[in-house]
């Protein structure tokens, strides 16, 4: 198995052109993890030098995956802290124990094909071999159950914790077990902050690499909970490309940021239409509007999924396309998206704001 020293003498090779110095030897090499074959790290570089560090991050990522026993590599770019005085952060609160990121899935307005993308996601981010878990945290309308076809009830383990159900190499716990399809649920405020705190708390997750929370559409009373409360790596926001949807996502978008929530990207989904009798393309709901919408707020785009008829006909089986087909076109989005998602893993966790309740 690959070891810490291994990866730092392949680093000790690849010089800073800023500095003229080894990146080990000066210092930028921040948080490395290595762990059965998987390695991730920080590289800290001067803010202004922006993206000009693309190509010492590529070349630091390349001479550590060329190495035997590597399975795979995150490297990141952060800014370096003593350039950029950070604001004082409130006490963070405590994550899940055993679980060492949090990411949320969010929209700004339901079908938008968000639980689509965290379903998807979960699976992609399992396939680089990662220990995944998926929390269905839309309680008003749980879709976890249909989407990976789960009609079993968890099972309650030996410390009174609910059992989290596999499927397709991720675990995953959903409202939607416990109460049948067609129940409406009625939640009120503290019910909402009791129910997500137990899918959280209550289930034995651990241990974790990361947990998808796909949450409920819009800006709300549950999305405030998993933002204040939670830890949370980030947010990734899905979008449509039409304005009206594009309007939500920033609504999103804005919440996340007020709650120094980081917003890991936005993907556009139902961007590109193929016709699968002539292959004719079209943009139904218009093409590249989420593309500038990031770039107007200064977030990431994380990919564009088209709208084929394979994805729903998979989606609504329970047999989601990263698992079925997972070199398809269809399902390259989706792990690109989650690639993406994992280079955030190595990077310092950003705290959580400080909880005020009414
Ligand atoms: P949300 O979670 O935003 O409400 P869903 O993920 O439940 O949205 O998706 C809504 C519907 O759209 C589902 O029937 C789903 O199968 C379908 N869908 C989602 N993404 C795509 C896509 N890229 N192409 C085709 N159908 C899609």
């Amino acid at each position: 198995m690959i070891t810490r020293e291994e990866v730092l003498k392949a680093l000790e090779r690849i010089t800073d052109p800023a500095g003229g110095k080894s990146v080990v030897a000066s210092g930028m090499i921040e948080g490395l993890v290595v762990k059965d074959g998987h390695v991730a790290f920080a590289i800290e570089v001067d803010p202004k030098r922006g993206r000009e560090a693309e190509p010492l991050r590529k070349q630091c990522e390349d001479a550590v995956n060329a190495l035997k026993g590597v399975l795979s590599v995150t490297a990141v770019l952060t800014a370096h802290q003593g350039r950029k005085p950070e604001a004082p952060r409130p006490p963070q609160p405590a994550g899940i124990a055993g679980v060492a990121n949090i990411v949320a899935v969010a929209s700004g307005k339901g079908g938008v094909g968000k639980s689509t993308v965290a379903v998807n996601l979960a699976i992609a981010l399992a396939r680089q071999g990662l220990q995944v878990g998926l929390l269905d945290a839309d309680i008003y309308g749980p879709s976890v159950p249909r989407l990976l076809a789960i009609r079993d009830k968890p099972r309650q383990g030996e410390a009174g914790k609910l059992i989290p159900i596999e499927k397709h190499g991720i675990k995953t716990m959903s409202i939607g077990f416990l109460v049948d399809e067609a129940t409406p649920m009625i939640w009120r405020g503290p019910m909402v902050q009791s129910a997500l705190t137990q899918m959280m708390n209550d289930v034995a997750w651990s241990p974790l690499d990361v947990l998808v929370v796909d949450m409920p559409p819009g800006t709300g009373d549950a999305q405030l909970t998993m933002a204040q409360r939670v830890p949370l790596k980030g947010a990734v926001i899905v979008s449509t490309p039409q304005d009206l949807a594009l309007i939500d996502a920033k609504k999103a978008i804005a919440m996340f940021e007020k709650t120094q929530v980081p917003i890991l990207g936005l993907v556009e989904n139902m961007s590109l239409y193929v016709c699968p009798q002539c292959g004719h393309e079209s943009h139904i709901f218009g093409h590249g509007g989420a593309k500038a919408t990031a770039k107007a707020m200064g977030v990431a785009f994380l990919g564009e999924i088209p709208l084929v008829g394979r994805i729903r006909e998979m989606s609504d089986a329970g047999t989601p396309v990263t698992a079925t087909s997972p070199q398809s076109e269809e399902a390259r989005t989706y792990y690109t998206v989650a690639a993406e998602v994992a280079r955030t893993f190595a990077a310092p966790l950003r705290a959580a704001p400080k909880i005020v309740m009414e």
